[in-house]
């Protein structure tokens, strides 16, 4: 080791999902959405000026942090906006989990959170799901510097009742608690309506999952005030200029179109429902996921063999060789004639 190295900040990065570009795949593996985003942001993409990118964007963001407040019924300030909410989250760890003491989070959850408390040297403790892959509330009650979880759970499906979600809040009232709603569109009932009751609440969303812009990259935090405030504090000690001059304009044309929201949301959610009859035929269990997608196992087959086969007819999935769920898939939904292959080539499969 060089002598230089050991003053380096070292950490075992996260492993984001392959993204292979193959003609003709199915690519079910990030849970990406299968749909375009609203005319309305192909449209302003055209239209948009090159000269402007002369001058820095709006450090504050304005136009997309005033947006979303409306749609969400806040104030302005209540709204944080970041590159994804990846950014917004490791913005959240750095922010508010420093207080030296540990930060809980489920031991199957978004494989994230522990790459960023290892990071930014945060000590964790995980909490372990029930057997049916369950959050248990009570197991939030113990001493520690934050709580953070997912709403619905990743890879899991699983959404908490709101009722256990607030307990898990009533019980940190002398931390933050952030839910990670990435997947809330699709099921489940979102946390923001506690916002104004809970000042240590920060809810997390995304552009990249029900408003189909994984690639854009924007993603925002809602919570009270002087959350808000404190996030702006660090951002602004960091990078001003987080949110780029395309991705402000574009991400108020996808809030705007509430009726394609709507209408693409519901879509999934019929073909999550669909692709659910068919593989509990094909005797696929799983959890009943309230995501864009469900994470499954077999009793005969083995996750990492039909991840291989899978490969081969170019269908990407998610498999995580992990404890706990190494013999589970996680598949996205995503278009009805995308899932209709899978379902066709798993008929196949299974019937061997
Ligand atoms: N939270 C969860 C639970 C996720 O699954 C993801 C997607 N990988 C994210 C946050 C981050 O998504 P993005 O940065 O694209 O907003």
């Amino acid at each position: 080791m060089k002598a230089w190295e050991k003053n380096v900040r070292t950490v075992v990065p996260y492993v984001p999902g392959e993204q292979p570009n193959q003609p003709g795949m199915i690519k079910l593996n990030t849970n990406e959405n299968p749909y375009p985003p609203a005319p309305g942001v192909a449209s302003a993409l055209r239209e948009m000026d090159a000269e402007a990118l002369r001058l820095y964007p709006d450090p504050a963001a304005s136009d997309l942090t005033g947006a979303l407040a409306e749609r969400y019924g806040l104030e302005e300030d209540q709204v944080f906006v970041g590159v994804g909410s990846d950014d917004v989250l490791a913005m959240a760890f750095m922010t508010f989990f420093h207080s030296g003491r540990p930060i809980l989070f489920p031991d199957i959850t978004y494989s994230f959170y522990d790459v960023w408390a290892d990071l930014l040297r945060i000590p964790y403790e995980c909490q372990p799901l029930d057997e049916n892959f369950n959050i248990v509330k009570e197991n939030y009650k113990k001493y520690n510097g934050g709580v953070i979880f997912p709403n619905p759970n990743a890879p899991t499906g699983i959404a908490q009742d709101l009722t256990d979600i607030e307990y898990i809040i009533q019980q940190n009232q002398d931390v933050v608690v952030i839910v990670d709603e990435a997947y809330i569109d699709f099921g489940g009932e979102s946390a923001v309506s506690l916002i104004d009751k809970y000042d240590n609440l920060l809810v997390v969303q995304t552009f990249s999952k029900s408003r189909s812009m994984a690639g854009m990259r924007i993603g925002f935090a809602m919570g009270n005030k002087s959350l808000i405030k404190y996030l702006n504090d660090v951002k602004y000690s960091f990078n001003s200029y987080t949110m780029d001059r395309t991705a402000l304009v574009l991400g108020v044309e996808a809030v705007k179109d509430e009726a394609y929201f709507q209408e693409t949301t519901e879509k999934i959610i019929q073909t999550r429902e669909w692709t659910k009859r068919e593989l509990k035929k094909l005797g696929f269990h799983f959890a009943d996921s309230c995501a864009n997608f469900l994470f499954v196992t077999h009793e005969k087959y083995l996750a990492r063999d039909l991840f291989e086969a899978l490969k081969q007819k170019r269908i990407y999935v998610r498999y995580f060789n992990k404890p706990r769920i190494d013999n589970f898939l996680r598949i996205t939904i995503g278009t009805g004639q995308e899932m209709q292959a899978l379902v066709d080539f798993l008929k196949a499969y299974t019937a061997q």
